[in-house]
């Protein structure tokens, strides 16, 4: 015996399908199709009141079904993509028009949520940077190399620099080092290779690792000089002390 509302509503719609099924087929979808078609126009009709409940009962499934969801949201996106796309360009055009801050909103609240999660972003941006570059190659070499010719002379210290951490960084030997760290060097080397003490003049000093990465040095700026090419070629990846001792920089 059916007590509760549920119940008693349970009961009703066995007893409707079980109706249905004694029924021809084609008149039985018939009789379904017309009452998904009123409950359609009924529910739009009251779209305003029942939007909240309906959310709310949407968003419970989705949270309890997140596989089935995600299925159905991409095939729900496949299906409608224009249509949806053209809802949401709508929704954001009105909302520019009721208040005139909200493209300044949307964009602080961009920053915030990359803030908050640092590392997605950054490969989401990493990937639609690959994804551009690779669609129009063209563009990006021309956006480089105007980028470099709008100040060579910091492209190439940042090229340094950046040759520099990718190696460090493939080796995992940590520290790093900026432009004003081998300005500062500069300085104290008084503008002179250390090893040959012949001034740089208009020559790019070479930065040497005193210890090499390779023997496990780091990029540290304790652990950086210049040296004019040469002696940098010279160098190359040798022990500091086996070096000092092949150019007589060591007696020991
Ligand atoms: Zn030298």
């Amino acid at each position: 015996m059916a007590t509760t509302e549920a119940e008693k509503s349970k009961e009703y719609r066995a007893r409707k399908k079980a109706e249905l099924a004694l029924l021809p087929p084609e008149e039985a979808a018939a009789i379904i199709a017309e009452k998904k078609r009123k409950k359609a126009e009924y529910d739009a009709a009251r779209y305003e009141e029942i939007g909240d409940q309906k959310r709310a009962t949407s968003n419970a499934w989705y949270a309890a079904n997140p596989e089935r969801g995600k299925a159905r949201s991409n095939a729900r996106y496949a299906e409608k993509k224009d249509e949806i796309l053209a809802q949401e360009a709508a929704k954001r055009r009105a909302a520019i028009e009721a208040d005139p801050e909200y493209t300044k909103k949307e964009y602080q609240a961009a920053l915030k949520r990359m803030a908050a999660n640092p590392e997605l972003y950054k490969a989401t941006r990493r990937a639609g940077d690959k994804r551009r570059r690779e669609a129009d190659p063209e563009r990006y070499q021309q956006a480089s190399r105007d980028r470099y010719w709008a100040d060579p002379e910091k492209s190439r210290e940042r090229g340094v620099q950046d040759a520099h951490t990718r190696r460090a960084r493939k080796l995992e030997a940590g520290g790093q080092f900026t432009a004003a760290d081998i300005r500062t060097l500069m300085e104290k080397q008084k503008g002179k290779c250390l090893v040959c003490l012949k001034p740089f003049g208009k020559n790019k000093p070479h930065v040497d690792h005193y210890i090499s990465l390779a023997r496990g040095g780091t990029n540290d700026p304790s652990n950086l000089r210049l040296l004019c090419r040469k002696c940098n070629m010279a160098k190359h990846a040798k022990d500091p002390i086996e070096f000092g001792r092949l150019h007589g920089l060591l007696c020991w």
